[in-house]
C-alpha cells in the first residue's frame, strides 16, 4: 500500500515571521517535503515576511540552511532544494507600520488561494489582520493561519477572536493545534468510527475509566520566559489533551465535515464538570540524573509554575456520566510517550471462581512513539492445572501492519498547511471551541492562584509527583506505565 498524494491548486503562502524559529524548524521544512512529494503545481509562491532587511537571495540562503538542519534527508536532493528555493520570495514588512505592505500586495497572484501564516507573537495578530484587509489582500480565497497560544485565558481568547472576526469570516480563520495534524490523532477517529467492534462498548456501562497521558522527556529549554508564564495547564492541557479528550469522548458526527466534527467536540467541552481541587495535582521537576531543576532552567528561584499536571475530569452526559477521565502531562519525565488507555470494566461474574484471577480488557492507543493499538485480552494460563487466567496483548504496530513504504507519515505541519490550501477546517479549532476550553481551564488556574498553591516537586527522569499516584490510588485505580 502506498500513500496517495492529492495535488492542490496553485496558491500563494505568506509567512509572517518567515525568519523565525517556528518557520525555520517546522513550516518551511514541511512545505519543502510536500514540494518533494510532488503535491504542488509549478507556480506556487512562498513569501517570507519579517522586519529584517533581506532580499530574495538572502532569504533563500537562510531557508537552505534551515532545510539542511531540519529536513536533512530530503535536503540531500540538490535539484529539489533548488526547485523549492526558486519559489521563495522575501519582503521586509513591519507588522505594526506601513513598511513593506504595498510591495507584498503587488507580489500576490489574482484569483487564487492566499494563505497568510501568522508565525509571530500573538500581539501582532490584530495589526496583521488589519493591514491584510487595508492593503486590499483580503479576498474570498484568503485564509489566515494562527499559531498557539490562542489567548492566555478566556478574556484574551475572546478579544483575539473579536479582533480576527473584524477582518475575516470564521471560515477563513485556521487556528492550529498541531496535535490534530498528527496522523495517529486522526486515526483515533478512524478507529472509533470505522469499526463496529468498539463503539457499542464505548460508554460508561462498559468503560471503567479512561487515561490520557502525554509524557515528554524534554524540558523547557529555549522557551523559558513563555513557559514560566504559561505552565503545563495552559501549554498542553487546555489545548492538546483537551483535543484528545474530545476525540475520544465525542458522539459520532454525522459526517467527516469541519462543522459536524467541531460541533461534537464543542459539546464534550461544554459537558465537562468543573474540576475539584482535590482532583488535580501540579508538579515541578527538580534536579536529578544530572539535569537541572525547573527553577534553575527558567532562572526564577521562586517560580510556582507547573511543569506537570494530572487531573480527574468528568463529562456530564448520557454516554459518560460516572466514567472518570484521568489526564496527565509533564516535562522531563522518564519517557516520551503519548497514549490513551481505555480501561474496560471487569466481566460481571467469573465462572472460573475468584481464585482464577480477573483481568479487565484494556485498549491502548499509542500516539507516539511506535504508533499502534494494543488490546489486552484474557486467556487461560497455559500448562497450569485447573483454570487460571492471564492477560495477553493483541499488539498491532501501524508501521508493521501498513508496510515499509508507509513507515514515514507526513509531519503534522505538512498535513495542516495543505489542509489550509485545500480549505478544509476539520482539523483546526473553531473560535467557540477555544473559548469553551478556556472557560473550563480558567477557574482551575484561578483556584491555584487564590490558594497560593505550590507545585509538588518531582525528579527529572521520574514518572511525576507521588501525589499523582495517590489521585488514582484513592479511587482504587492506578496509572498504566509511561514507558512505551
Ligand atoms: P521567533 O523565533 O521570535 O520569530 C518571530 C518572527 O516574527 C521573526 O521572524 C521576527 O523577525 C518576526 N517579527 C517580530 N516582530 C515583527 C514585526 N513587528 N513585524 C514583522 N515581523 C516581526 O518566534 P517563533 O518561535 O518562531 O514563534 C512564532 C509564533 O509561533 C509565536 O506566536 C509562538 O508562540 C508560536 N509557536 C512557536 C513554536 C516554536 O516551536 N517556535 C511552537 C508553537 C507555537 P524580525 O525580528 O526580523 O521582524
Amino acid at each position: 500500500m502506498v500513500s496517495r498524494v492529492i495535488p492542490v491548486d496553485p496558491f500563494d503562502l505568506v509567512i509572517f515571521g518567515g525568519t523565525g524559529d517556528l518557520a525555520r524548524r517546522k513550516i518551511l521544512p514541511a512545505l519543502f517535503r510536500r514540494f518533494c512529494a510532488g503535491q504542488w503545481p509549478s507556480d506556487v509562491q512562498i513569501v517570507g515576511a519579517a522586519r529584517r532587511t533581506l532580499d530574495d537571495t538572502g532569504f533563500r540562503s537562510l531557508v537552505s540552511d534551515a532545510l539542511k538542519e531540519h529536513a536533512p534527508k530530503h535536503a540531500r536532493d540538490r535539484v529539489a532544494v533548488e526547485g523549492f528555493l526558486s519559489r521563495l520570495r522575501y519582503v521586509p514588512v513591519e507588522a505594526e507600520g506601513p513598511q513593506g505592505w504595498e510591495e507584498l500586495a503587488g507580489l500576490l497572484g489574482q484569483n487564487r488561494v492566499r494563505a497568510f501564516y501568522f508565525s509571530v507573537a500573538p500581539r501582532l495578530f490584530g495589526p496583521l489582520a488589519e493591514r491584510i484587509e487595508a492593503f486590499g489582500m483580503a479576498t474570498e480565497k484568503t485564509r489566515i493561519v494562527v499559531e498557539k497560544p490562542f489567548g492566555h485565558d478566556l478574556d484574551s481568547a475572546r478579544s483575539l477572536n473579536a479582533t480576527l472576526a473584524a477582518h475575516f469570516d470564521e471560515n477563513q480563520i485556521y487556528r492550529i493545534d498541531h496535535y490534530l495534524g498528527k496522523e495517529t490523532v486522526q486515526n483515533l477517529m478512524a478507529v472509533r468510527f470505522g469499526n463496529m467492534l468498539f463503539e457499542p462498548l464505548w460508554n460508561s456501562q462498559y468503560v471503567d475509566h479512561i487515561q490520557i497521558t502525554v509524557a515528554e522527556t524534554v524540558g523547557v529549554d529555549g522557551r523559558e520566559s513563555y513557559y514560566d508564564r504559561a505552565g503545563a495547564m495552559r501549554d498542553m492541557m487546555q489545548n492538546h489533551l483537551m483535543q484528545l479528550l474530545c476525540l475520544i469522548a465525542m458522539e459520532p458526527p454525522a459526517k467527516f465535515d469541519p462543522d459536524a466534527v467541531r460541533d461534537e467536540k464543542l459539546k464534550v467541552i461544554r459537558a465537562l464538570d468543573p474540576v475539584l481541587p482535590h482532583h488535580i495535582v501540579r508538579g515541578q521537576f527538580v534536579a536529578a540524573e544530572g539535569l537541572p531543576g525547573y527553577r534553575e532552567v527558567v532562572g526564577n528561584p521562586r517560580s510556582t509554575t507547573e511543569s506537570y499536571v494530572a487531573l480527574r475530569a468528568h463529562i456530564s452526559n448520557w454516554r459518560w456520566a460516572g466514567t472518570p477521565f484521568y489526564l496527565r502531562t509533564g516535562k522531563r519525565l522518564v519517557a516520551r510517550s503519548s497514549v490513551i488507555n481505555v480501561m474496560f470494566k471487569d466481566a460481571p461474574h467469573s465462572i472460573f471462581g475468584e481464585d482464577a484471577g480477573r483481568h479487565a480488557n484494556v485498549l491502548s492507543i499509542r500516539l507516539q512513539p511506535n504508533e499502534g493499538i494494543t488490546l489486552k485480552v484474557t486467556i487461560k494460563e497455559p500448562g497450569q492445572g485447573g483454570m487460571r487466567l492471564v492477560d495477553v496483548p493483541l499488539d498491532m504496530s501501524f508501521a508493521e501492519a501498513l508496510g515499509p513504504e508507509n513507515q514515514v507519515s507526513p509531519d503534522a505541519y505538512e498535513r495542516l498547511i495543505m489542509d489550509v490550501v485545500r480549505g478544509n477546517q476539520t482539523l483546526f479549532m473553531r473560535g467557540d471551541e477555544v473559548e469553551a476550553a478556556w472557560a473550563w481551564t480558567d477557574p482551575i488556574i484561578a483556584g491555584w492562584q487564590s490558594r497560593g498553591d505550590v507545585p509538588k516537586p518531582y525528579d527529572c527522569g521520574s514518572t511525576g509527583p507521588g501525589d499523582a499516584e495517590l489521585l488514582m490510588k484513592r479511587d482504587g485505580r492506578r496509572w498504566q506505565g509511561i514507558k512505551p
